[in-house]
């Protein structure tokens, strides 16, 4: 209950994280899920202690893209709620609290208590970084997590046409309107190289986030191509930025600049 996270922080509770880093975006169907865990991936990859918590409370994606489904629940210990564990990576999301095919039917409070308690009432660790997989949009989440937490930063994730972008940078409004600095901007689905004739397409205007990016001061972390192995990779609950390859590395590169 928020009352438990309350009294912990005036207990003088430490951080969860060393780095707390929200990534958003302005629509949904961006692949900001995905280019959070895989951030969360290529972090540990590089022997940080990483933590990863799903705070899409109404559409968990946590429990698929890090391949668990099906787990047990969360268990709570004296010391806390304890995180589950995959690819290094431990992890906290409301799937593991609700059934898969349960929709989550909240108010803002209960969802702002519900992100105090995984920020607060985790058993994290000592993490170098903890990634916060924020629902798309402005919404109580974002709220919750300005005004009750220690954020470092937000990362915000745009596909790079005009659509997507002008409801990314609203979204980084809200950042800077509470005072949390963007660590900078993904363009993910930047294009396509047609595995038949290996012609590349930009489908939706590669480069309209680096322009973004340039245009707003905020740094580029890069590029992320859209490719099918990406997508059947998270269907199947494994990180692309675990394995080799140009896209793995993107994801590497994203995520050294990112906490730089
Ligand atoms: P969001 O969190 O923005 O709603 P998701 O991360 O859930 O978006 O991604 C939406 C869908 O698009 C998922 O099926 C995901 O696997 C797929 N996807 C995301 N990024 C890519 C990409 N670069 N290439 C191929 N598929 C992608």
């Amino acid at each position: 209950k928020p009352a438990s996270s309350t009294a912990r922080k005036a207990a003088g509770a430490k951080p969860p994280a060393r780095l707390i880093i929200a990534v958003g975006s302005g629509k949904g169907g961006v692949g900001k899920s995905t280019v959070a865990a895989n951030l969360a991936a290529a972090c540990a990859k590089t022997g940080l202690k990483t933590g990863f918590m799903d705070a899409d409370i109404y559409g968990p994606s946590g429990p698929r893209l890090f391949g668990l489904t099906g787990a047990p629940g969360l268990k709570k210990t004296d010391v806390g709620i304890e995180p589950l564990e995959a690819h290094g990576v431990k992890l906290v999301s409301m799937g593991f609290l609700i059934g898969e095919r349960d929709p989550v039917v909240w108010r803002g409070p209960m969802v702002t208590g519900a992100v105090r308690q995984f920020m607060d009432d985790v058993n994290w660790g000592d993490l170098d970084v903890l990634i916060v997989d924020l629902p798309p949009g402005t919404g109580d989440v974002q709220l919750a997590l300005a005004q009750g937490t220690p954020l470092t930063g937000a990362v915000i994730v745009s596909t790079p046409q005009d659509l997507a972008l002008d409801d990314a940078k609203k979204a980084m409004a809200l950042f800077d309107k509470t005072q949390i600095p963007v660590l900078g901007m993904v363009e993910n689905m930047s294009f396509f190289i047609c595995p038949h004739c290996g012609e590349g397409s930009e489908i939706f205007g590669r480069g309209g986030v680096r322009a973004e990016a340039e245009h707003l001061g905020v740094p580029f972390l890069g590029e992320i191509p859209l490719h099918p192995a990406l997508r059947e990779a998270s269907d199947a609950g494994e990180l692309t930025a675990l394995g080799e390859g140009p896209v793995a590395q993107a994801f590497v590169r994203a995520a050294h600049r990112m906490i730089e």
